[in-house]
C-alpha cells in the first residue's frame, strides 16, 4: 500500500481526498497557491508546499512544481482530483517517470478518450452506440455542411477538443451552418489550440446520463450503476443524482454493459465515467441513448453514487493505484435508495450568476447536514472566515442528501439548501431550491434545457418572508413608544430599515426590544441579510463622525470622483458603490479633505470595509 500522498489539487476535493487518505493511515501532502495559504486543505493536510502565485497556470497547473513538492516531502503517490492536470496525459507520464504512482489511468487511456472524435471512433469499433454524426478528419466547411445536411438538422458542432460545455454551437437550419461552424473553430482555436470539429445530431430533449466504472491492474472492470445529471445551466451541471429517474432494469443493464465494454477497450485502470446523452422525448430507452465521451477521472458529483452503493470511490482509487484487486465484484454491488446532490455556489443568479466574492463571514450548514444517520452530507473546501477568492472556481460546498427514494432526497435536499446560510456573499442557494420544485423536476422529467426554459423565475432575488423580517425588526427598535423612527403613518405602526442597504418598509407587529440591536442577519431560504435601521446617509456604515467611510454593505466600487489630498465640502459626492442592483453615493458628512482614500474603482468590498476619511480642514 501507498503510505503517503500529495493531492494535486485544491478546495473541497483535495479535502475530499484527504479524509478518505486520513482514514486509511496514508500521510496526506497539499500544495497551495498564495490566495489558498490559509485554505481548508492546506489546514486539513499532515504537510503544506507552497506551488506558487494565486493564477492556477503558475501554480496547480504547473506540473514541475508538483513534481518538486512530491520529492521535497517524499510523497510516493499523486492524487490529482478532477479539473487541473486530471485528464493531462503527459502529467501521467511524467509522474510515472518520476518513479511515483500517478492515482489515475495509463495515460495511454486518457489519451485515447482526449479528443471527441478519436473517442468516439474508438467506440464505435467497440460495440458501443454512439451520437450519429460526423467525426472524419476532413474540416472542409463545403464537406461539413454536407455531412450536417445528411446528418439532418438541427445539428451541433463540436469543437473535438473542447469541455466543459465549451466549443459548442447548436445549429438550427442549413442557412446558418457557415456562419456557426466559423464561430465554433474561431472559438476551439483560442480555447483549446485546436480547431477540429466533430458534427452531431442535436437530440432533443436530451438527458445527461452517466456510468460511473472502475477497473483495477488484474483486468477487472466493473460498473457502480449510472447518475443523471440532465438538469444543468450552460451545459454545465447543476443537480446530480443516482439512480437516474425512469431507468428500468433492462436499460439499466445494457447501459452499464455498454459502459463496460467502453471502459474495456481502453484497458481502463481506476476511476472513470461514460457520459451519455438520452433522448429524453419519451420514455428511456437502450436504443436511444448514445456515447458522448469518458472522463478519465473522479467526476465532482461521483458522491451520489457513494451514497447508493456504500462504497467510498477515493479509497477504491487509492486501493487500485496500490496494485489491489478491485474489492468488490459487480455481483457484490447494489442500489440502496436514491441519492442528490446540489452544487452550491458564490454566484448571484439575479445578476447573471456572476461569482460573489470575498470572505465568508458567516457560513452554516444547518442540522440536516449532521444528520446522525448519513442522510445528509456536506462536501466543502472552506470554512467560515475563509475567503472565496476570484483565481478559482467558486464553489462552496456540495450539498449531498440520502433517501429511501426519489422525494425523500428531494425535500431532505431542499431541507438542507434552505437551512444553509452564507454572508455576505451571495449564493445559488434559493435557485437551488426552487429548481428542486419546479414540477418537472419533481415528477423527474428533467432534459438538459429545463433551466434556459423555465430559470428566470429560480434566478430572481429571494426576499425573506414578512414574518421573519417583522421578527428582526422587533429587535432593532427600543420597547414601544418607539421613539427616534420615523413612522410612515402613525397608526400604521411601522418603520424604515436597511435590508442589505435596501430601503424597506417592516410593520412593527411586537412591542419592540428592551436593548435593541444595532443590526440583525435575517436568515432564510439558504440566504442571508443584514438588517439595520434605515438612516438617510448610509446605513450600517455610511460615514461616522470620525470621518472614516464604510460600506454600507458589501458591493462594487463603480466609481471615485475624489483624489487624496483633495478638499471636498459637506455632501460632495465621493465615490460610487454597486450593490443590490442599485447604486449608491457616498458623500462627504463635513467640509474637509480626503486625508485617505483605499476605494478603486472596479474593486468588490465587504461590508463596513474603509473606503475612505474624510478630515476636517486645519485638523
Ligand atoms: P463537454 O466536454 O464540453 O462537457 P459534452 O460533449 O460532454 O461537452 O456535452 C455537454 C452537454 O451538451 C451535454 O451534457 C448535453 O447537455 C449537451 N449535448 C452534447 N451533445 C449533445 C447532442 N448531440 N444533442 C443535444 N445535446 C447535446
Amino acid at each position: 500500500m501507498i503510505q503517503s500522498l500529495l493531492i494535486a489539487n485544491r478546495g473541497e476535493i483535495a479535502c475530499r481526498v484527504i479524509r478518505t487518505a486520513r482514514q486509511m493511515g496514508i500521510r496526506t501532502v497539499a500544495v497551495y497557491s498564495d490566495a489558498d495559504a490559509d485554505a481548508l486543505h492546506v489546514r486539513e493536510a499532515d504537510e503544506a508546499v507552497h506551488i506558487g502565485p494565486s493564477p492556477a497556470r503558475e501554480s496547480y497547473l504547473v506540473g514541475e512544481k508538483i513534481l518538486a513538492a512530491a520529492r521535497e516531502t517524499g510523497a510516493e503517490a499523486i492524487h490529482p482530483g478532477y479539473g487541473f492536470l486530471s485528464e493531462n496525459a503527459a502529467f501521467a507520464q511524467a509522474v510515472k517517470d518520476a518513479g511515483l504512482v500517478w492515482v489515475g489511468p495509463n495515460p495511454s487511456s486518457i489519451t485515447a478518450m482526449g479528443l471527441k472524435d478519436a473517442a468516439k471512433t474508438l467506440m464505435a469499433e467497440a460495440g458501443v452506440p454512439v451520437t450519429p454524426g460526423y467525426m472524419g478528419a476532413n474540416q472542409e466547411p463545403a464537406l461539413l455542411a454536407e455531412e450536417a445536411a445528411k446528418i439532418g438538422y438541427p445539428v451541433l458542432i463540436k469543437a473535438v477538443a473542447g469541455g466543459g460545455g465549451k466549443g459548442m454551437r447548436l445549429v438550427e437550419a442549413p442557412e446558418a451552418f457557415i456562419d456557426a461552424l466559423a464561430s465554433c473553430k474561431r472559438e476551439a482555436a483560442s480555447s483549446f489550440g485546436n480547431d477540429h470539429v466533430l458534427i452531431e445530431k442535436y437530440i432533443a430533449s436530451p438527458r445527461h446520463i452517466e456510468v460511473q466504472v472502475f477497473g483495477d491492474s488484474h483486468g477487472n472492470v466493473v460498473h457502480l450503476f449510472e447518475r443523471d445529471c440532465s438538469l444543468q445551466r450552460r451545459h454545465q451541471k447543476v443537480i446530480e443524482e443516482a439512480p437516474a429517474p425512469g431507468m428500468d432494469a433492462a436499460t439499466r443493464e445494457a447501459l452499464c454493459a455498454a459502459a463496460v465494454r467502453a471502459a474495456k477497450a481502453v484497458d481502463y485502470v481506476g476511476a472513470g465515467t461514460i457520459e451519455f446523452i438520452a433522448d429524453g422525448s419519451g420514455p428511456l430507452s437502450a436504443d436511444r441513448i448514445w456515447f458522448m465521451e469518458m472522463n478519465t477521472r473522479l467526476q465532482v458529483e461521483h458522491p451520489v453514487t457513494e451514497e447508493i452503493t456504500g462504497v467510498d470511490l477515493v479509497e477504491w482509487q487509492l486501493l487500485v493505484a496500490s496494485g489491489k484487486p478491485l474489492p468488490k465484484s459487480q455481483e457484490d454491488l447494489t442500489i440502496d435508495g436514491w441519492a442528490m446532490e446540489a452544487r452550491l455556489y458564490a454566484e448571484d443568479p439575479a445578476k447573471g450568476f456572476l461569482p460573489s466574492i470575498g470572505k465568508l463571514e458567516l457560513l452554516e450548514f444547518g442540522e440536516a447536514a449532521e444528520d446522525d444517520f448519513g442522510r445528509g452530507r456536506i462536501d466543502t473546501g472552506v470554512y467560515e472566515g475563509a475567503e472565496v477568492s476570484p483565481f478559482y472556481d467558486p464553489m462552496i460546498a456540495k450539498v449531498i442528501a440520502w433517501g429511501e427514494d426519489r422525494d425523500e432526497a428531494r425535500e431532505r435536499l431542499g431541507e438542507m439548501l434552505e437551512d444553509t446560510a452564507v454572508w455576505p456573499v451571495r449564493t445559488n442557494a434559493s435557485f437551488l431550491v426552487k429548481a428542486l420544485q419546479h414540477p418537472d423536476f419533481a415528477a423527474g422529467k428533467v432534459d438538459t434545457g429545463l433551466i434556459g426554459r423555465d430559470g428566470e423565475a429560480m434566478a430572481e432575488a429571494p426576499m425573506p418572508s414578512d414574518e421573519v423580517l417583522e421578527a428582526a425588526a422587533n429587535s432593532l427598535v427600543p420597547f414601544s413608544p418607539l421613539a427616534g423612527f420615523r413612522l410612515n403613518a402613525a397608526p400604521a405602526r411601522a418603520a424604515w430599515f436597511s435590508l442589505d442597504g435596501e430601503k424597506v418598509e417592516i410593520a412593527l407587529t411586537g412591542e419592540g426590544s428592551e436593548e435593541p440591536d444595532e443590526a440583525v442577519l435575517v436568515t432564510e431560504q439558504g440566504q442571508a441579510w443584514l438588517l439595520t435601521p434605515w438612516r438617510r446617509d448610509g446605513v450600517h456604515g455610511g460615514a461616522d463622525a470620525s470621518g472614516a467611510i464604510l460600506a454600507p454593505m458589501p458591493g462594487k466600487v463603480i466609481a471615485v470622483d475624489v483624489t487624496q489630498g483633495q478638499a471636498v465640502t459637506k455632501g460632495q459626492k465621493l465615490l460610487t458603490l454597486e450593490a443590490m442592483k442599485m447604486e449608491h453615493t457616498l458623500t462627504a458628512p463635513f467640509d474637509g479633505v480626503v486625508a485617505e482614500l483605499a476605494a478603486v474603482a472596479g474593486a468588490q468590498v465587504q461590508v463596513e470595509a474603509l473606503l475612505a476619511r474624510i478630515e476636517e480642514a486645519g485638523e
